[in-house]
């Protein structure tokens, strides 16, 4: 009893100590599995129910949430998520991992791209969310409620959308709070990507966090983005690059035994330059996802439905394409493509 009660105490986080652990209808004991629903109740539009599914370690430890399909046409970001919900085991686990494969249910389900079709928002721009407004924004409160207020730690997956040609690449908030970005910067090493960009003008009023990440990271919880994939496909590697990342940061965190292999050298992106289209047309890029360009360099051109360049699209500054527009409809001001800028040298 005196060493329970010790150990509580002293234990965090409390929270993963219980031998219990509930997220919507996703109830599991300790050292099992559960699965079910964040139920999104009806409002001012239909309701939604967001499948869950709780991996409650054998031990104690911290509460991760892993986080895919705001968007959900990135398709390699939910099938990670879907591995990681076949292959984590929780005997072999300390802690437990909260993880939410498909947020944006309606866009899977339509191939809708960059919105929830429901109500037109962005699933990762209304956060904190709200009870009393339009689906995007209740499910964004339920999420806020019940995933980020109950983890420690969160990563949010994303990739390219249908009509985006990305690399991969990783964000890491850097809040200023030195602890805190100690460890979210341990975690996007040990995630493994190669070129991170760095966030630094993210909403600080967690009243006003606009993204899931951020939500998190207001609140105190060391947490990154990652983003592997690209226009519709589900390639292996890519796949592989989100899985091992999230293992990586499990190892890290010390949730699973072992060490994390932390990548080396990364590219840090300290800002990102979007390219957009003045005219509405037929895009043709002349850059491949990865391509380092020069500050001039043509990304592509817009035509008329007749042929005749009506646009050239020139990159703003020297840096790596981290995606291009994937597909030949354009719209005026669309996104061509965004450019990341690296920095010499991170650290110090
Ligand atoms: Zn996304």
């Amino acid at each position: 009893m005196k060493t329970s009660l010790f150990a509580a105490v002293l234990s965090l986080p409390a929270l993963a100590s219980a031998q219990t652990f509930a997220v919507g209808t996703a109830r599991a004991e300790r050292g099992h599995t559960g699965t079910g629903y964040i139920e999104v109740p009806a409002g001012v539009d239909a309701a939604t129910s967001i499948p869950v599914v709780v991996v409650h370690g054998a031990r104690p430890g911290p509460v991760l949430a892993i986080v895919s399909g705001a968007h959900g046409t990135e398709y390699a970001s939910i099938i990670a998520v879907e591995r990681l919900i076949s292959e984590l085991e929780p005997a072999q686990l300390d802690g437990t991992v909260i993880l939410v494969p498909l947020v944006n249910r309606a866009s899977f389900d339509q191939k809708v791209v960059h919105v929830n079709p429901v109500d037109g928002k962005s699933m990762n721009r209304f956060y904190p969310g709200r009870a009393d407004g339009t689906q995007t924004e209740r499910a964004s409160e339920r999420i806020t409620k019940e995933v980020v207020e109950r983890c420690d730690h969160l990563i949010d997956l994303h990739g390219g959308d249908l009509d985006e040609s990305l690399r991969p690449y990783s964000y890491w908030t850097r809040t200023g709070r030195e602890a805190q970005d100690r460890t979210s910067k341990g975690m996007v090493l040990a995630f493994g990507l190669d070129h991170i960009i760095v966030s630094t003008d993210r909403p600080t009023d967690p009243a006003a966090s606009r993204y899931l990440e951020n939500t998190a990271t207001v609140r105190g919880k060391p947490s990154i983005t990652a983003e592997a994939g690209h226009a519709g496909t589900v390639e292996t590697e890519d796949v592989e690059a989100l899985v091992r990342g999230c293992l990586g940061v499990m190892h890290f965190l010390k949730m699973l035994p072992g060490k994390a292999a932390a990548v080396q050298n990364p590219v840090w992106i300290e800002s990102v330059a979007n390219v957009t289209s003045d005219e509405a047309g037929i895009f043709y890029p002349q850059v491949r996802r990865g391509t380092y360009v020069a500050k001039g360099a043509t990304i592509g051109h817009v035509t008329d439905l007749f042929g005749k360049t009506i646009f050239e699209a020139k990159a703003p500054a020297a840096g790596i394409v981290l995606y291009v527009c994937s597909v030949p409809s354009m719209s005026k001001g669309g996104t061509i493509a965004t450019i990341g800028v690296p920095k010499a040298e991170e650290g110090s």
